[in-house]
């Protein structure tokens, strides 16, 4: 597809951010290459067209990487850490850029864009310095003329797969953590939104991270590029954000090779609100855990769960507080939900919420596709909804906030972990017995307690169940590029 190349189109200071071709062992590939365009989700506008590379190159790019990481791995963790640190440092210091190109291709809103940026920006600066801290272990060995010495080794080559939701900190949270472990990592970031991945490479060679360290392969054909990322055997590590479906398949194809993997997958977060919780309060958390990036997050609140004494005043403070959100263009001044990603994403809304209405819930607010067309949608709070309806079983990933009724915490409880998935959930009491006991007995990885914004770089990440494997950020996240050996030092 030949799409002209609209540089102009982004009101950039920098406009050498905008990249267009892959960014493969330090160098920009494109040449002889065919391109796919990428579109503003806000009016469809192509807003550049981009190198698009096939699976059979994949093998090429592994190797290259492999080459380059013997000798990042080899240098003093307090280089591969300054490095890091030059790169968070010149992120920031283009942190408005990049938002402006978030919000192009993503389509969130730009104070969100610029919260991501520094979110993610956070994950290079954290594991800059947790660089310096893969420490080892001595243990005490069964006879007196050994010693038992513990390493933490780089495990080379990592591949990360990302998706389009949080397109940059998406890419930081995994490169964050394999660079500074001593790995080298290729990125395939998702089709919609390689814009964002393809600025970090830009600034990853400004800070002097070596050539072949940091690639992405930018590509329309996932499932082609994906295949030989699995299932090449100089690729040690696997990290995946991504639908439960796609890292299921990629588990499977990474078997062969025994890989160490990683998996960010889908949420369905439960809230539940208890009776005790002071409605400002709850009505504020539950917002911010719903409608960020418009509901496109894995850790949104998908089932909101509200105790029956105070349903309608919550439902009702609730639709007050949607009819404050002004929907529109991402980069417009004072919008804060920007439309869908595209139009599946919209159609499986509209699903949702007409499937609950088929099965007896009410509409609150919103409800419907938004005057504005495409694939704007209106904040929308259902109520009435039980666990027999789509929207209960599966992320939505849109602005609609599906309210059910509760009487009692086992009921709560029963009705939060009613789920294959186990990544978020969210309570509101001020009771400290209930804040423990539901804490505990709740199937997820992460809990917010009268908080409804958690995810942070200082704090581990990641789900059970079928929501993954693995955590990102906080001192574990290094771990998964990371592998043991055993020493033993004998006759001594
Ligand atoms: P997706 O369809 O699974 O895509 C994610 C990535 O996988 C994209 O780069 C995509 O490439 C690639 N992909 C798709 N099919 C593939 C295949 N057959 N082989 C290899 N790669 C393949 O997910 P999405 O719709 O973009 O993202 C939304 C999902 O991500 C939600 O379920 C959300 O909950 C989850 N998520 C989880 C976390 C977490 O930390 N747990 C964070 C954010 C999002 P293309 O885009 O090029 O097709």
């Amino acid at each position: 597809m030949t799409v002209p190349f609209q540089v102009d189109a982004l009101p950039l200071r920098d406009k050498s951010l905008l990249r267009s071709n892959a960014y493969i062992g330090g160098q920009w590939v494109g040449a002889n290459h065919g391109v796919f365009a990428v579109s503003d989700p806000s009016d469809q506008s192509v807003i550049s067209t981009v190198t698009d590379m096939q699976a059979h190159e994949v093998a090429e790019v592994i190797a290259i990487a492999e080459r380059a990481q013997t000798s990042w791995a080899a240098l003093p963790a307090k280089q591969r850490a300054l490095a890091l640190r030059r790169w968070f440092d010149l992120i920031i210091v283009s942190e408005q850029d990049l938002a402006r190109i978030i919000t192009a291709e993503q389509g969130k809103p730009l104070s969100e864009a610029l919260a991501e940026v520094r979110y993610g920006a956070g994950f290079v600066e954290w594991f800059a310095e947790e660089a310096k801290r893969i420490y080892g272990e001595t243990i005490p060995a069964p006879s007196s003329d050994r010693r038992i010495i513990v390493l933490k080794q780089p495990i080379g080559v990592a591949a990360a797969i990302t998706p389009w939701n949080f397109p940059l900190a998406m890419i930081t949270r995994k490169a964050g953590a394999a660079l500074a472990a001593g790995c080298a990592i290729v990125v395939k970031p998702a089709e919609l939104t390689p814009l964002t991945a393809l600025a970090l490479a830009e600034i990853s060679q400004r800070a002097g991270i070596p050539a072949g360290i940091f690639n992405v392969i930018t590509c329309s054909d996932a499932a082609g590029v994906g295949r030989e990322l699995c299932s090449n055997s100089s690729v040690r590590a696997l990290s995946f954000t991504g639908s439960t479906e796609v890292g299921r398949l990629l588990l499977r194809q990474s078997a062969d090779t025994v890989k160490k993997c990683s998996m960010e997958l889908g949420g369905n977060a439960p809230i539940l609100v208890f009776d005790d919780a002071g409605l400002q309060t709850s009505v504020r958390g539950v917002f911010a855990a719903k409608f960020r990036n418009g509901g496109q997050s894995c850790i949104a609140a998908n089932r909101i769960l509200v105790q029956s004494s105070i349903y309608d005043a919550f439902a009702e403070q609730l639709s007050e507080a949607c009819r404050e959100l002004v929907v529109g263009p991402g980069a417009r001044e004072g919008v804060t939900i920007g439309p869908l990603i595209d139009s599946s994403a919209i159609a499986k809304v509209e699903e949702h919420v007409a499937d609950a209405v088929r099965q007896g819930a009410q509409i609150r607010i919103g409800g419907s596709r938004h005057e504005l067309g495409g694939t704007f949608f209106e904040p929308t709070v259902l109520t009435g909804v039980t666990s027999a309806m789509k929207i209960f079983q599966g992320e939505t990933f849109g602005p609609v906030a599906a309210l059910i009724r509760f009487d009692t915490e086992e009921e709560a409880i029963t009705l939060a972990n009613d789920s294959q998935f186990g990544l978020a959930a969210y309570l509101f009491t001020r009771d400290v017995g209930r804040c423990v006991r539901v804490a505990e007995a709740l199937q997820v990885g992460i809990v917010g307690i009268n908080e409804g914004l958690i995810s942070t770089e200082v704090a581990p990440f990641g789900g059970v169940k079928q929501s993954g494997l693995g955590r990102e950020g906080s001192r574990h996240g290094i771990e998964e590029y990371l592998q043991i050996k055993y020493i033993c030092l004998g006759n001594v």
